[in-house]
């Protein structure tokens, strides 16, 4: 048996491979005070929103308390939430070229490239912290990153609560995201262009067509919103399966 864990914000999720059974929902904090309790699922990958290089988690700004067990999380296969969202949607388009979007309380990508998922060193895709411009401080300690124009956390402190969609699409940071987005289609040429997270699936898929306004017209990938909080566990389970077979 193969199992795929979302370790979220605030809650970890975990699936079973191949019929995605959900087998366990638990907040993130009780799984923080005794990530032992992971130990059961033997085959499996870790998806979690933070930055895994050679297995070592470099960064993980949302997860609260992560410091105190980071040495007995990377006794997991560990794999960023991003790649693991984007692995879920190559299972579920079919297609071998994709950007997949987690919006949440961070900005996170997962690219599929010529059938594959790609990392590069480990960190590819962190288009939430390319610097767009200003000086706000980023989560990650740098400046002027996307997540100060467009994130969960920059979008919570604006309106002191969740916003709604309406209020979204006129929100300043949605055009920088768009453009963002626009650029990652030039430089990449995907067919499929994905967002999920809890921030992504309230969107329609029409909000991002304004992402082909920046683009020339031979690029028009088709957009995708995944609205599945299992996502990322999903694609988890896939890459275990993969990796332990
Ligand atoms: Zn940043």
């Amino acid at each position: 048996m193969w199992f795929g864990i979302d370790i979220g914000g605030t809650y970890t999720d975990v699936v079973e491979f191949e019929n995605f059974r959900h087998v366990m929902h638990l907040k993130t904090e009780k799984v923080m005070e005794n990530p032992e309790i992971l130990k059961k699922f033997d085959k499996c990958v870790v998806g979690i929103a933070s930055w895994v290089r050679d297995n070592k988690i470099l960064k993980a700004p949302n997860i609260p308390n992560i410091k105190n067990v980071n040495k007995l999380l990377e006794s997991f296969k560990l794999e960023n939430d991003a790649n693991c969202f984007a692995v879920y949607v190559k299972h579920l388009v079919k297609e071998d070229n994709i950007i997949a979007i987690t919006l949440g309380t961070g900005v996170g990508a997962g690219l599929i490239l010529d059938g594959k998922l790609y990392k590069g060193r480990g960190l590819a895709g962190e288009i939430g912290h390319v610097f767009i411009g200003d000086d706000e401080k980023c989560v990650c300690n740098n400046f002027g990153h996307l997540e100060c124009h467009f994130s969960g956390w920059r979008i919570k402190r604006d309106f002191g609560r969740e916003a709604k969609r309406e209020e979204l699409l006129n929100y300043k940071g949605f055009k920088t995201l768009c453009i963002e987005i626009s650029r990652a289609i030039m430089l990449l040429d995907v067919d499929v262009v994905a967002i999920g997270g809890r921030l992504g699936k309230i969107f329609k898929r029409e909000d991002f067509s304004k992402i082909y306004k920046y683009l020339p017209s031979e690029f028009r990938p088709k957009i995708v919103i995944i609205d599945d909080e299992l996502a990322v566990a999903k694609g988890a389970s896939i890459l275990a399966r993969e990796m332990y077979d």
